[in-house]
């Protein structure tokens, strides 16, 4: 630990928003929690750590995020045991991955410690916010910006780390059609595609809308040089089950290292299952579908856990996957993965924190 961070100072909300909250009509994203963390990077350190009521935050028009993207965040989900408990999955994980995403940004890394201490004490402050019902979960948000009010290129010398949360109800998780993208890429060797920062998001939308327009929900990334290799759907990873075997295209450069995905990785292995990630040819895919061998694909990722794909277009022509049925493994993972995260089964990979 290199820096010393002055205590967290909270600023309570003298009316709490939580009994407005229509948790039968609960939109993902729109509803936030009373709280937010925040803390400011300056004169080479951070400082000022705070909880405060939820709220707008002001800026100047010239601040560099706005112009140049320096930006990048994370996307967690915390569940409630039956005993009460705010129970966190994988959060070092994230932690980690937001450095790493800060480093490929530029930006200061976000001492772990202080990180911890940040959304302990804001999620034990909106506890109530955690909603416990089935289905339900607090999304976490945080995320960094380059905040220096000058419109000149170059990594801002001054930032801003926030996190603030919003209860969800389940994602919608029937099966979507998707399409295999070959003429626009997400992500290109050395370049930003295993950060979550904000402007590969950005730059999926249009081609995203292209293929919505064509009525895919979803598009399969390919490698950038080839289009020969499958990469990710959406801004999910993907898992196909082919003959019994889990595949999953290797993390790396253009492949954001998802946290679910490697869960569902890790517990199929401990089910025994075989699990192979590596390089997956768009080929080799059609193949297994004109085998027969094709089984089941879905993505994995924090906001939707699993989304199964019932239909991939590639090329001008359709491959059907029967609709998720009881037996099928992406309904198996996803509950467990569920019971997982809300305590209901043992911990075993030492996965939880609880607050
Ligand atoms: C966040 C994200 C994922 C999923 O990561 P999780 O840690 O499982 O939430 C996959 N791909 C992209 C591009 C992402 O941004």
């Amino acid at each position: 630990m290199v820096e010393e961070i002055a205590k967290i100072s909270i600023n309570k909300v003298s009316d709490s928003r939580l009994p407005n909250v229509d948790w039968d009509n609960l939109p993902f994203g729109k509803v936030f929690s009373d709280h937010m963390f925040t803390m400011d990077y300056f004169d080479g350190q951070w400082q000022n750590p705070e909880i405060v009521p939820y709220g707008d935050i002001s800026m100047s028009p010239a601040t560099s995020v706005l112009h140049y993207g320096q930006s990048c965040f994370e996307g967690m989900k915390a569940h409630k045991d039956n005993e009460g408990n705010v129970l966190l999955f994988r959060v070092n994980d994230n932690i980690k991955r937001l450095n790493i995403s800060a480093t490929r940004m530029c930006m200061p890394e976000v001492p772990e410690d202080v990180f911890l201490e940040a959304l302990k004490s804001l999620l034990n402050l909106d506890r109530g916010w955690v909603p416990s019902m089935d289905g339900y979960s607090l999304y976490i948000r945080p995320f960094l910006i380059a905040t220096d009010p000058y419109v000149g290129i170059r990594p801002s010398v001054t930032y801003k780390f926030m996190i603030f949360t919003c209860p969800v109800g389940a994602y919608y998780s029937s099966a979507v059609p998707v399409k295999i993208e070959t003429e626009y890429s997400r992500a290109v060797r050395g370049g930003t595609g295993y950060a979550k920062a904000a402007g590969n998001y950005a730059a999926a939308l249009y081609p995203a809308k292209l293929g919505q327009d064509q009525g895919f929900t979803q598009l399969i990334w390919t490698d950038a040089k080839e289009h020969k290799y499958i990469e990710e759907s959406g801004t999910m990873n993907i898992i196909f089950k082919i003959d019994g075997k889990l595949l999953s295209p290797m993390s790396g450069d253009t492949i954001l290292d998802g946290i679910t995905k490697r869960s569902v990785l890790d517990i199929a292995r401990s089910w025994g299952m075989q699990v192979e990630e590596r390089k997956i040819t768009v080929q080799e895919i059609i193949t297994a579908f004109e085998n027969g061998s094709m089984e089941e694909a879905f993505g994995a990722g924090t906001a939707a856990t699993i989304a199964p794909i019932n239909r991939i277009h590639f090329n001008g022509q359709d491959y059907l996957l029967p609709n998720a049925g009881e037996n099928d493994f992406s309904l198996k993972i996803l509950n467990h993965l569920n019971n997982y995260k809300k305590g209901v089964v043992a911990d075993e990979f030492g996965w939880i924190n609880s607050i």
